[in-house]
């Protein structure tokens, strides 16, 4: 069995030779990876399903539909990626042509989360194929028969000096973070996030950091409120609310707030039953310790919505919470459960200056009728990205790069974006040899003048 040190210079080997960069390898090597998915779509429902009791139907659309849909379009733009990028030239350099090439980084590091465990994981294989690296993947602990099924694919359709997955916990993450990678892709929480930037700071890798955080929904008196109340229990419940860009806390003008909240409560019976904890599609918390955390939240405030659990399911309905303050613990942490707690205003300057305490969410969602509201909430609060009458969605579109900003990330990918975050954009200027401007050289006569007049 080789150590971490020696998959990692094999594959710096490997990389060196140079196989991994042709677009007709990379194109092959998606294709592998899409048929390796398809043929082996049972067993990666079932293994979400043992892991995190995920429906098939949640299975299908958040993870696996949504990488056959990543590869098509890397597949379909590839060459027009990998291009040079002809840019302009200014006066200055006159007689030159200018290019930025993408360059692979190399050998990277994708280390992946429990929440969704299977895209989560592959999703930024793909731009890492695509941009022609070399990977070694980190899947989640707490999902084992996920990784194992990953660990199984990879294994079957790629060598270990091109892709390799190497399981285990915080001790093999660390040991990880330790070699001379050439980029590192992260998600996971904003704490081991920092532990990511620190190790990555003693070698200068660079980073995609895809974190979490505090995602208002925020909805005003002009909203839609049927719309807004099915959006967001769907958005806040899909995964028992263990999503990153799930609406963590609802954030209501006053005066809508009891027929918002009345609608959320039949959406969540329309969604999940009148017995959600009878019903076999709820998605389980991931274990004990994440349950009895979120168990302890449920003491918060007043719960009109929910509130049961079932610890031998390890499951807790969907749960509102109203008349929650800032200085509730549910508010001091990302709460990544089926738990919505509810906070009112009367101004939306109020939700400006609060959410501004924070740090910066991954996503905000506004529900708004108003063009002017729509328009001051992106103008005034900085987050990752997000919806304007929608949760979730604008994470599935390979139009839009998605991550956060401050705490909630750094970096962003999908779509080119996922090329781009394993791509270094190496510049070149082309220089002529048919004449040679002289008046650079410090020897020309009139070489200040002439600089004066074009670096003015
Ligand atoms: P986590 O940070 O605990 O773990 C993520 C990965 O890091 C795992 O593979 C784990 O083995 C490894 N790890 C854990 N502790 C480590 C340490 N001390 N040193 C080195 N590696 C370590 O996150 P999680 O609990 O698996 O996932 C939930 C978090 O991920 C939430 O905060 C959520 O918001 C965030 N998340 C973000 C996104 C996004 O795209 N921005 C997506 C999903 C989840």
């Amino acid at each position: 069995m080789p150590t971490i040190h020696e998959i990692v210079e094999n594959q710096r080997l490997y990389y060196y030779s140079g196989e991994t960069k042709p677009a007709s390898f990379r194109r092959e090597q998606l294709q592998k990876l899409k048929t390796a998915i398809k043929n082996h779509e049972r067993e990666i429902i079932q293994a979400l399903k043992q892991d995190l009791n995920k429906s098939e139907f949640e299975a299908y659309s958040t993870e696996i539909g949504i990488l056959y849909k990543e590869i098509n379009f890397a597949m379909k733009h590839l060459e027009k990626w990998m291009r040079p990028e002809r840019v302009k030239t200014p006066l200055t350099h006159l007689g030159t042509k200018s290019y930025l090439y993408s360059e692979p980084y190399g050998v990277s590091l994708i280390i992946a989360p429990w929440n969704y465990p299977f895209s989560l994981q592959l999703s930024p294989l793909i731009g890492a194929i695509a941009a022609g690296n070399c990977a070694v993947l980190k899947p989640s602990e707490l999902t084992p028969s996920v990784s194992g099924v990953i660990a199984d694919i990879i294994q079957e359709i790629y060598e270990e000096k091109y892709v390799a997955v190497i399981q285990g916990g915080v001790e093999v993450s660390q040991e990880l973070l330790q070699q001379a990678f050439d980029k590192i892709f992260f998600t996971g929480s904003v704490n081991v996030g920092k532990i990511v930037m620190e190790a990555a700071s003693k070698h200068l890798i660079p980073v995609t950091l895809e974190l979490g955080g505090k995602s208002p929904a925020i909805v005003d008196e002009t909203a839609d409120l049927q719309l807004a109340a099915k959006r967001i229990a769907w958005g806040k419940f899909t995964n028992s609310g263990q999503t990153c860009i799930a609406p963590d806390y609802l954030y209501v003008q006053q005066n809508v707030k009891k027929e918002l909240l009345k609608k959320i409560a039949e959406s969540i019976t329309e969604m999940y039953g009148v017995e959600p904890l009878e019903n076999e599609d709820m998605a389980q918390i991931v274990n004990e310790n994440h349950f009895n955390r979120l168990k302890k939240y449920l003491n918060n405030g007043r719960t009109i919505i929910g509130g049961d659990s079932d610890r031998s399911l390890l499951q807790i309905e969907p749960t509102v919470l109203d008349d929650i303050d800032w200085k509730d613990p549910i508010m001091e942490e990302e709460i990544f459960g089926p738990i919505l707690p509810v906070l009112s205003f009367e101004h939306i300057d109020e939700v400006v200056n609060n959410v501004r305490k924070h740090p910066k969410p991954l996503a905000l969602y506004l529900f708004s009728e108003s063009k002017r509201q729509q328009d001051h909430i992106i103008d005034s609060l900085s987050f990752g990205g997000g919806c304007i009458n929608d949760t979730l969605i604008h994470v599935a579109s390979p139009y839009l790069p998605f991550g956060g900003v401050g705490q909630s990330g750094t970096g962003s990918y999908h779509g080119k974006a996922s090329f781009d975050a394993f791509s270094h954009k190496k510049s070149i200027v082309k220089q002529t040899n048919r004449f040679d401007i002289k008046f650079r050289y410090p020897s020309y006569k009139n070489g200040l003048k002439i600089m004066k007049k074009l670096l003015k």
